[in-house]
């Protein structure tokens, strides 16, 4: 991969030890990317391409838990055409496994077949297109094929459900397989899933986006997802234009960032390009990433 992040960034939570993986690259709209605010705004921060495009990543996490391993999100998997590749600027090819993310679980000392449970923040092709993966044989299966998946049952049906604008984002060969083999779990609203692993509905970006909080010996991480994808959307008025609720969005960051700011909280930015783990300050205008 040519893509300019470490593929494994490892720390320790409390008792828990956790693994940023970059499952890969994009290059998307630098406009899409942050909505109303001016390009002479974010251009500063993130110079764009001639194409207008700025630099992000598919960051999960992956958690090395009493219950079993646990992994947050599962960027793009290998289902997609070149064609597609192109258009978004995706670089997530393997070395030694089928994509950047199950080298990633390989660098960390694991394999596929160990994962546990896997969260989605929700359905869009980059959180949950390494769900499933393309086998030789065209057939679509389960990457993870001794976990349980989780997400909100209102994601599902807002995915199964797309309209015009939304459609582009929902392809069922993420889910469907995993809810054929009887292993997705849909759930409502809060829940501990597994021992001080817990998610909370963050909606905005999609009406049931959730974010996952992890507590271990008195410290707490956070990875956002979509609802503080770069640790460039601190801000709070700085939300993508892709949201489909940006109002919801900026109530849902206003509420988390007071959290994670009064608490200390570790976070991760799924789609940052360079900054995976970080803590916010308040420098009294705005949130911004801690030196
Ligand atoms: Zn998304």
């Amino acid at each position: 991969m040519s893509f300019p992040h470490p593929l494994l960034e490892s720390r320790t939570l409390g008792r828990l030890r956790v693994h940023a993986i970059q499952a890969g690259g994009q290059q998307l709209d630098g406009g899409a990317m942050f909505g109303v605010v001016p390009k002479t705004l974010w251009s500063r921060r993130l110079p764009a391409d001639d194409k207008n495009r700025i630099p992000m990543g598919m960051r999960c996490l992956l958690i090395e838990h009493d219950d079993g391993l646990v992994l947050l999100d599962t960027g793009l998997g290998n289902k997609e055409t070149a064609k597609f590749h192109e258009i978004y600027g995706i670089e997530n090819a393997g070395g030694e496994g089928r994509t950047a993310l199950e080298d990633g679980i390989r660098a960390a000392g694991f394999a596929p077949d160990d994962i546990a449970v896997v969260i989605n923040t929700h359905l869009h092709f980059d959180h949950a297109g390494g769900n499933t993966w393309r086998a030789p044989t065209g057939e679509v299966l389960p990457t993870f094929p001794n976990a349980r998946y989780v997400v909100q049952a209102g994601e599902r049906a807002y995915a199964e459900h797309p309209n015009e604008r939304t459609a582009a984002s929902y392809f069922p060969p993420n889910w469907a397989p995993i809810v054929a083999a009887g292993r997705f779990e849909f759930i409502a609203g809060a829940r501990e899933i597994v021992s001080g692993i817990s998610v909370r509905p963050t909606p905005g970006h999609t009406p049931y986006h959730q974010s996952v909080v992890v507590q271990s010996g008195g410290e707490t991480l956070c990875f956002l997802g979509d609802v503080v994808p770069t640790a460039h959307h601190l801000p709070l008025p700085w939300i993508m234009g892709y949201d489909v609720e940006p109002l919801v969005t900026l109530e849902s960051k206003r509420t988390l960032l007071a959290e994670a700011l009064r608490e200390d909280w570790l976070l991760v930015f799924e789609h940052d390009a360079q900054a995976g783990f970080g803590r916010v300050v308040h420098d009294g205008k705005a949130y911004r990433l801690a030196e």
